[in-house]
């Protein structure tokens, strides 16, 4: 068995007790799956010596693993052979039709190859199963991280059992359908799911990709704050915006500039602004009164990938927005579609509903005066606007296709009577 490098052990994120990596440790045998979730601890002073921006200048590996020194995996050959990472991270100039901060940018996590940030999860996950030599994995999911583990599988040749709520997008569901897995469509809700996906996995032996009883989910979301360090020219931005259901994603950007900040290569962790619908908002109510856990709550929103009654990764995602001096906002389910419009309209960004939720998070703080205008903001986008069509559908209800004969006549008639009603709509 090859050793690890420079990963020392796993810490409940309660208790602070440690143990040793194994794949039989999923959380905290004391705290239990909901409050001992465990963080991947490193040897940051060794560590030191073989990681930073001298070296990564070098490296020409355009996905994750340019990070491995930091990321739990032994053996150099376990990652599947899909590319992960290293999305683009770009201005948004485009006039966005309110007044946005002068420094605005975009971490485009869609570009992966199922559509969302749970790639940059399962490369790890399913690397570590491949450490470990399973033959089977499992996940519950609202859809995105499904799609990612039916894809990773797919490349890996392994057999793949994916719990969703039937009422999952159609294009999520096709996805995992195509990649060739089980596909258990619960008659319930994504909490029913998740449950069921544990048990199977106790009794069946699978790997569990279950969101925050895998440690390893949170480092590979982690390398989301590594490449923006590192595409800044190795700072951190003043604000970074995330949609938060689970809050796997959230605790996951925190863990990665904790880690930097161990490392001595930031100054300080910047602000966190988890986003979330406000019919889905458990997180946000427990960090508003105080709580240190999340209150039974009933989630409806049509932002699927954060519609979540319970969420999993609740203590680090209240670790990540309390002490980056951050905050949760909340925001409606019109507020989201319209974000939706604009990013797709005005900035060329097809994303789905819970990918345009920081677009709308961001407009509510800077009307609350929560955001300096004249800060550096990152908004993440974790999901493709294709995996929900439905959505797609609602957003683009103003703009309805024009029916014509295959006419030339008919279409210079089509064509003025929109330009005169536009002129009218616009002024
Ligand atoms: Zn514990």
């Amino acid at each position: 068995m090859v050793e690890f490098s420079f990963v020392k052990c796993l810490r409940c994120v309660t208790c602070g007790a440690e143990y040793e990596i194994d794949e039989s440790v999923h959380t905290c045998s004391t705290c239990g799956p909901l409050l001992g979730t465990l963080d991947v601890l490193y040897d940051t002073d060794r560590l030191a010596a073989s990681f930073g921006p001298d070296i990564l200048k070098e490296r020409t590996d355009p996905t994750i693993w340019r990070y491995h020194e930091i990321l739990p995996i032994r053996d150099r050959s376990a990652p599947v052979a899909i590319p992960v990472g290293m999305t683009p991270l770009y201005s948004l100039d485009s006039a966005l039709g309110f007044n946005a901060p002068k420094r605005l940018l975009i971490k485009d996590d869609t570009r992966h190859p199922s559509g969302s940030t749970k790639d940059r999860a399962t490369a790890v996950a399913m690397a570590r199963a491949r450490e470990v030599g399973v033959s089977s994995v499992a996940a519950a999911s609202t859809g995105n991280a499904a799609s990612s583990l039916a894809t990773f599988a797919a490349r890996a040749d392994l057999a793949c059992c994916i719990f969703a709520p039937a009422t999952a997008p159609a294009a999520k569901l096709l996805q995992i359908r195509a990649h060739g897995a089980t596909l258990l469509a619960i008659e319930g809700t994504y909490d029913q799911a998740f449950d069921l996906c544990m048990a199977t996995c106790e009794r069946l032996g699978f790997y569990n990709r279950n969101t925050a009883v895998n440690p390893f989910l949170s480092e590979g979301k982690k390398t989301i704050a590594l490449e923006i360090w590192e595409q800044l020219g190795f700072r951190a931005p003043d604000v970074i915006v995330v949609p938060v259901g689970d809050g796997c994603i959230v605790g996951g950007v925190y863990k990665g500039f904790c880690d930097l900040l161990d490392l001595e290569l930031i100054p300080r962790i910047p602000r966190i602004i988890g986003v979330q619908a406000s019919g889905s908002s458990a997180l946000a109510v427990a960090w508003r009164e105080g709580l240190e856990r999340c209150k039974p709550s009933q989630a409806s929103t049509l932002a699927d990938s954060i519609c979540v009654s319970h969420p999993r990764d609740q203590i680090k995602a209240l670790r990540a927005i309390r002490e980056s001096d951050g905050l949760f906002i909340t925001v409606d389910d019109q507020a989201i579609l319209e974000a939706l419009s604009i990013l797709a309209s005005k900035a060329g960004i097809l994303v789905e509903p819970a990918a345009a939720a920081p677009l709308a998070g961001l407009k509510e703080a800077l009307a609350k005066g929560q955001i300096e205008s004249d800060a550096e903001v990152v908004l993440l986008h974790t999901g493709h606007g294709l995996k929900d069509i439905d959505a797609l559908q609602k957003a683009s209800a103003g703009n309805r296709p024009l029916s014509v004969k295959p006419d030339l006549e008919e279409v210079a008639e089509a064509l003025t009577k929109k330009r005169v009603k536009d002129a009218g709509q616009n002024g």
